[in-house]
């Protein structure tokens, strides 16, 4: 079977796209698998830009047809960050929790009806000749007062889901993956990968 690389070094996106794309006919191997240790700095100004910066590097280095997602939370009451910013968010060294009390902290005052939120997850793939395609998804949600649940990763624990009155946190893997921005880019790309990229 031929391999594809998840071009990622985020666990909690490994652990989603593994399940995610369980069904294309490819296997499915991380950086750290083919010895490959080159982090892409996100210089672009946009998730596509940076989607497409990292796939295209990594699929040139390991010359393996390669997947990468950019994705983030964009928070209206605050212009739309941290957005692509979204795993730097508090500095350095910042962990999943200080990032959304950190956003709690700068949404204080807010009321709920004002905490309304995205997010959103573009997926490049690209071939090591440099052919890319993309796919996006998008999920809307609250920004909640305090986290709440423990599945996921990021900022699941406070994003709100209204027609579910749950968190992200609070869902199975499968249901986080039914209704996600990274579950709705990953069946387009599943497709693509399906009807282009196999033969
Ligand atoms: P990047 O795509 O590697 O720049 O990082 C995306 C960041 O956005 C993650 O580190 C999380 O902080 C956040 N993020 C993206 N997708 C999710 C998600 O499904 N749940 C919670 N946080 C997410």
């Amino acid at each position: 079977m031929p391999k594809l690389l998840l071009a990622t070094n985020n666990k909690g996106k490994v652990r989603e796209y593994k399940s995610l794309l369980s069904a294309v006919p490819f296997e499915l191997v991380t950086p750290a698998e083919l010895g490959i240790s080159t982090e892409v700095a996100e210089v672009g100004g946009s998730f596509e830009e940076n989607a497409r910066l990292k796939a295209t590097i990594m699929a040139a280095e390991s010359q393996v047809l390669s997947l990468a997602d950019d994705s983030g939370l964009e928070v209206d009451a605050l212009g739309g960050e941290p957005g692509r910013l979204s795993a730097r968010y508090a500095g350095e060294g910042a962990s999943d929790r200080d990032r959304a009390n950190y956003l709690l902290a700068k949404l204080e005052g807010v009321p709920r009806e004002k905490r309304t939120a995205r997010f959103r997850c573009v997926i490049a793939i690209a071939t090591p000749d440099g052919d890319v395609e993309l796919c996006s998804g998008e999920c809307d949600g609250l920004i909640t007062f305090e986290p709440v649940g423990e599945g996921g990763f990021g900022y699941d624990p406070i994003f709100y889901l209204p027609e579910l009155d749950k968190t992200m946190a609070e869902l199975s893997p499968d249901e986080k993956n039914r209704i996600s921005h990274r579950g709705k880019a990953a069946r387009k790309a599943s497709q693509l990968l399906k009807e282009k990229y196999s033969k």
